[in-house]
């Protein structure tokens, strides 16, 4: 199976990027480096009790990723250079945070040792000996620490002792180990057309199976030459939320090759009326689901 898509077809594009805005800015940034801390405290909190290696920076980074995508989605964010820097912003924050959480226990362990033994000095005298180690006296001096004392890493090869630099080092991937899917999953999220008019995500508004007749019919308004007669096939149609840029649509049928057609079509006035009448009169096409 063979399609072409007609030239004059494909060049209507949406209505581009978002538009940069203090609302961006000022109430969505925030909110997800807020998001970020809240993760970081959460990941720390699980942390303690699973956390295996590899995995868990991943399940992290796949939990940042979705939860941007979806506050784009929820709040229609859709200028990127905005969202690429909330990613960047907040997984900073779930990484470093996770570290700085680690911290603040450990302070709150080393002083809670230090009263112990001041009660014990208090009650059995010069019995107790010993002294302390000093609180760690910042985030970066509690990680110096444990990277001289080492990172137990417990893997199916072995368990293995990461000292100095090597501690770093793993700290370092568990990072990009967050960042990688969060970024893949922002990016992936960010190919989706997006209205600067209305400032809204395009989203499916109908679809549905389809007859071969009238796959036979939206195939000739589209321009398209496939070698064989389609049988039956889907559609899909995407808008903003106010229709204010061109109609995207999507047409498929079993054999198609899809990399000969492009994954949207872009239809103007005249086309995106003929294919509502297809489709309305098509028997299987009014079965079509509404999507909201
Ligand atoms: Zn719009």
């Amino acid at each position: 199976m063979e399609a072409h898509a007609c030239h004059t077809l494909s060049t209507a594009t949406p209505a581009g990027p978002g538009h940069w805005n203090w609302w961006g800015l000022c109430l969505w940034l925030p909110g997800c480096i807020g998001f970020g801390a809240l993760l970081a405290w959460a990941a720390f909190e699980v942390g303690q009790w699973f956390s295996p290696l590899v995995v868990f920076p991943l399940l992290v980074g796949l939990v940042l990723g979705v939860s941007l995508v979806a506050m784009m989605r929820l709040f229609q964010m859709g200028h990127r250079p905005t969202a690429w820097l909330a990613l960047g912003l907040a997984a900073v924050v779930v990484i470093a945070g996770q570290h700085y959480f680690s911290y603040r226990a450990a302070v709150v362990e080393a002083n809670r040792a230090s009263e112990q033994l001041q009660k014990a000095r208090t009650t059995f005298g010069t019995l107790v000996q010993g002294r302390l180690p000093a609180p760690p006296t910042g985030p970066i001096d509690y990680l110096r620490r444990r990277a001289d004392e080492g990172r137990p890493l417990d893997t199916v090869l072995g368990n293995h002792m990461a000292k100095g630099w090597l501690a770093w080092l793993s700290w370092a991937l568990d990072g990009l180990l967050v960042l990688g899917p969060a970024a893949a999953m922002v990016a992936y999220a960010l190919r989706r057309p997006f209205c600067g008019r209305c400032g809204s995500w395009y989203a499916t508004r109908r679809a549905g199976p389809l007859d071969a007749q009238a796959v036979q019919q939206l195939v000739e308004i589209l321009g398209l030459s496939p070698a064989d007669t389609p049988k039956g096939g889907r559609y899909r149609l995407i808008s903003c939320n106010q229709g204010c840029a061109p109609t995207g649509f999507s047409l498929s049928w079993k054999e198609l090759d899809t990399k000969k057609l492009p994954e949207i079509l872009w239809l103007d006035d005249q086309q995106h009326t003929r294919v509502i009448e297809i489709l309305d009169h098509s028997q299987t096409g009014t079965q079509g689901k509404s999507v909201c």
